[in-house]
């Protein structure tokens, strides 16, 4: 089933650069309605631009004068009418980019940014690609969304559904983390969970996606989506003084997000507005369900498909749609794919919380576990400022930090707190 988008020709003053869907494989063109793969070739289709038509200081201009979160990249995604008209619902982005001192020097690297998409409506960076799939499912005349999730997605799809009035299905494995399915059907979506790993999810909603007029934001609206996480590299190089950092450190499912923050780098270097050439990308997996990282270390790009058992479930894609393009990525930039054990991603959790005051998913556990594997190895130039992307919130995944600390619990008296082992003695008052 597949819905027409509406060509509208830019009238006047607009320029927007959005062109069509294309191929990554061979390149065939396509209009910009709801498709997702290549009838030639079976490819992947992208969204693809014309940033000829863009002049870097007005679009600069454009951008500072934007609003506070992802419509201020509008010249950058796939809207032809400028920045969508969902202002006021939950516009994500502009999230912190924090340096990260105390965390660098335990590490000893010289410059750590945190970029801490956790900071987002949903708390996940899953809000940018959502907001924009949303907005396009809108703009081609959808009434019901739905996606295939393994977690943070179905948050966000529930709640941006709900602010938009817009009817949602969201599918995810059954043995999900519970705080994920709370704060899923709190919203008043349809939460189906499916007995299976996300990627039998991932094939059903595929199968679905055959049969129901539906747009599945990580599916058939699969193009759109993937834009949303340009945003990310757009706010790095904005929020560094319109720079490029040397390294990115940042964690692959599927490896849409990974890629894409290479793409908006790309764009923005096409374009003019940064100098410079790609940072380093090393991407972060769990040892548990690690096809790219695997592919990376043995110098190959196809990844072989994997059974997950990981308790960073964010990241948990045995099949992932994008290892190919991610492994490019890394060997192409100087970086590599790691992949780190699930003790190690709990390790991670703590480092960042106590040297930084971020709380992050098991999913931020992996990214800090590689840069510390990172910074361990010595892969890390003396000179170089580091961004690592934390792309999720701590308390949707409480068990990762059940163990490893306790509650001193005390009588309501002083000697009672006083008989605490290693509490320091009183030396005045
Ligand atoms: C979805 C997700 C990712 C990465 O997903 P990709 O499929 O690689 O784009 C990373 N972290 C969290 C917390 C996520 O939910
Ligand atoms: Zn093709």
């Amino acid at each position: 089933m597949s819905f027409k988008a509406k060509r509208h020709k830019g009238t006047g003053g607009n320029q927007m650069p959005i062109e069509a869907l294309r191929c990554k494989e061979c390149g065939t063109e396509y209009d910009l309605d709801a498709r997702y793969v290549c009838e030639q070739c079976f490819g992947p289709l992208e969204v693809a631009y014309d940033f000829t038509r863009l002049d870097a200081a007005e679009t600069r201009r454009r951008i500072q004068a934007g609003s506070a979160g992802i419509w201020r990249y509008a010249d950058f995604l796939p809207f032809d009418g400028g920045p969508p008209a969902t202002r006021g619902s939950l516009e994500p982005g502009l999230t912190p980019l924090v340096r990260a001192d105390r965390l660098a020097e335990r590490l000893g690297v010289r410059e750590v940014w945190v970029k801490n998409d956790a900071a987002n409506p949903t708390h996940s960076f899953k809000d940018r690609v959502v907001a924009v799939a949303l907005a396009k499912a809108r703009e081609l005349g959808f009434e019901t969304v739905a996606c295939a999730s393994t977690g943070n997605l179905a948050n966000s799809v529930a709640a941006h559904a709900a602010a938009l009035g817009l009817e949602s299905y969201v599918f995810v494995p059954a043995d999900l983390e519970e705080q994920k399915l709370l704060a899923t059907g709190v919203y008043g979506t349809r939460l189906v969970g499916v007995n299976g790993s996300y990627d039998d999810v991932n094939r059903l909603c595929t199968q679905l996606c055959e049969t129901r007029p539906w747009a599945f934001v990580n599916v058939n609206l699969r193009p759109y989506y993937a834009e949303g996480s340009k945003t990310l590299a757009y706010e790095i190089a904005e929020q560094l003084g319109w720079q490029l950092p040397d390294r990115v450190v940042c964690p692959i499912a599927s490896g849409s997000l990974f890629t894409k923050i290479g793409r908006g780098f790309g764009e923005w270097l096409e374009l003019g507005l940064l100098d410079g050439e790609l940072p380093a990308f090393n991407g972060a997996q769990a040892a548990g369900c690690s096809p790219v990282a695997e592919a990376f270390a043995e110098g190959r790009n196809v990844c072989r498909p994997q059974r997950p058992d990981t308790i960073a479930k964010s990241l948990a894609i045995g099949d992932p749609a994008d290892g190919p393009y991610a492994v490019e990525l890394a060997q192409k930039t100087g970086g590599s794919v790691e992949s780190v054990t699930d003790d190690e991603i709990r390790a991670g959790i703590r480092l960042l919380a106590e040297t930084t005051g971020i709380f992050t998913e098991t999913a931020g556990g992996v990214t800090t576990a590689v840069l510390a594997k990172l910074a361990g190895a010595g892969a890390i130039d003396s000179d170089e400022r580091v961004v690592v992307v934390i792309t999720g919130e701590g308390l949707k995944t409480l068990d990762a930090v059940r163990e490893g600390h306790s509650v001193e619990e005390i009588e309501p008296t002083l000697a009672s707190f006083e008989a605490i082992e290693g509490v320091p003695e009183i030396t005045t008052v």
